[in-house]
């Protein structure tokens, strides 16, 4: 429809085509393996592409609530809902609209199992386990680093449970290839094999990172393979990251060009607001055709629009020198980006667009002053 030099900046730009390669590749594990691959809405929600999705995944996971109502209203296949803690007044409605509900402890699992069960006979229960071992890189996307909240140790399982469940859950990984997924599986089959026995399915969480090149996806098919051979149990996926990986672009418009020992372009969009973490991992995003600092004639700081003296993307270097008006495309920015979004600042949110594939673009959704005045009174 549009040229992408007329859509107005910022903007997040999914591309189906990107999105459609990561989905087959997805199924052809489920093919291969058998296993079970569900959406974690938390790293992508874009539900105006659930329709190409759907075609290809079981369902979705869910983090409480509102997820699970998305997953449902727009996807509406297998719901997985998990939370830290479910609370008194929102478990009815979760247990109405949920297929499997996968509690955090023994406690709230006891707490819950009889109201859950009396709303929704056919629910599946699951306790998520927390297996101890983790190589995750870094400390604040470790679930299974020190003192974490998330999961069951074997030390604070209760055998009660197995009485309810038919499922166990686990989520270790964050960014990690099929090694590290053996790794856990070795610890998770050590501590807890023994409680498999009447259960009908394991869910290995997410963060396995399938769809990054090089990723062993073989090794992951036979690890798979075995295990539902080896416990006669199904096994569940759930990644968000590997969904959403490297479908899509940040598009943003230098505002202005300022000196301060340095050249620095101010952009329309915000590191802090926008690309939440490339501060919080942190990492650093790639920019189309640019290079490290020093690396091409002319570097720049790139730096968002609000007052926030740490709201910077980092040091790039172009060919040309930027000018006011040039737009600067980050890369890889459709997981875990506009699901964390905040108007911090009152600065806009990006405009969420699709690429369909026939390169047409579309503008699926604008927002404004309301979107920022909505959430405040
Ligand atoms: C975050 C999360 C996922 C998805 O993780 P990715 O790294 O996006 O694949 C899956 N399951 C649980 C329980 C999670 O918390």
């Amino acid at each position: 429809m549009k040229n992408n030099n007329e859509i107005p900046t910022p903007y997040y730009l999914c591309e189906e085509e990107l999105l459609e390669k990561n989905l087959m590749l997805l199924n052809y594990v489920q093919r291969e393996s058998g296993a079970k691959i569900i959406l974690a809405l938390k790293g992508f929600a874009m539900h105006s592409t659930f329709p190409l999705v759907k075609k290809y995944l079981q369902g979705c996971t869910a983090s409480g609530l509102h997820e699970a109502l998305l997953a449902r209203e727009e996807f509406n296949k297998e719901v997985h809902t998990y939370s830290p803690a479910f609370k008194d007044e929102e478990i009815a409605q979760i247990a109405k609209i949920s297929d499997h509900i996968v509690f955090n402890s023994p406690s709230q699992l006891l707490r819950f199992k009889d109201k859950v069960k009396e709303i929704n006979p056919n629910i599946h229960l699951s306790l998520r386990i927390n297996p101890e071992v983790s190589s995750s890189p870094v400390d604040m996307y470790n679930p299974c680093g020190i003192y974490s909240r998330l999961g069951t140790t074997l030390k604070n399982f209760d055998e009660r449970a197995l009485e309810y469940i038919d499922g166990l859950n686990f989520h270790a990984l964050c960014e990690q290839g099929a090694d590290e997924l053996d790794e856990v599986l070795t610890a998770f089959e050590k501590n807890f094999s023994s409680y498999f026995k009447n259960l009908k399915y394991i869910n290995f969480g997410g963060g396995h990172h399938i769809t990054k090149k090089g990723y062993d996806v073989e090794k992951l098919i036979k690890l798979i393979k075995d295990f539902r051979e080896k416990y006669d149990v199904e096994v569940y996926l759930e990644p968000g990251e590997a969904v959403g990986w490297e479908t899509g672009t940040l598009v943003s418009s230098v505002l202005d060009i300022v000196h301060n020992s340095m050249d620095i372009a101010i952009l329309d969009t915000s590191a802090e607001a926008h690309m939440p973490d490339t501060l919080a991992m942190p990492y650093r995003a790639d920019v189309r055709d640019s290079g490290e600092a020093g690396e091409k004639k002319y570097t720049y700081r790139l730096a968002g629009n609000t007052c926030l003296a740490g709201d910077i993307m980092g040091d790039y270097s172009f060919d040309e020198p930027l000018k006011v008006g040039d737009r600067v495309i980050f890369e890889d920015q459709i997981h875990y980006t506009f699901v964390k979004n905040t108007t911090f600042n009152g600065i806009k949110l990006p405009s969420l667009a699709l690429k369909k594939k026939d390169g047409t673009i579309k503008i699926i959704k604008d927002f404004g002053y309301e979107d920022y005045k909505g959430r405040l009174s």
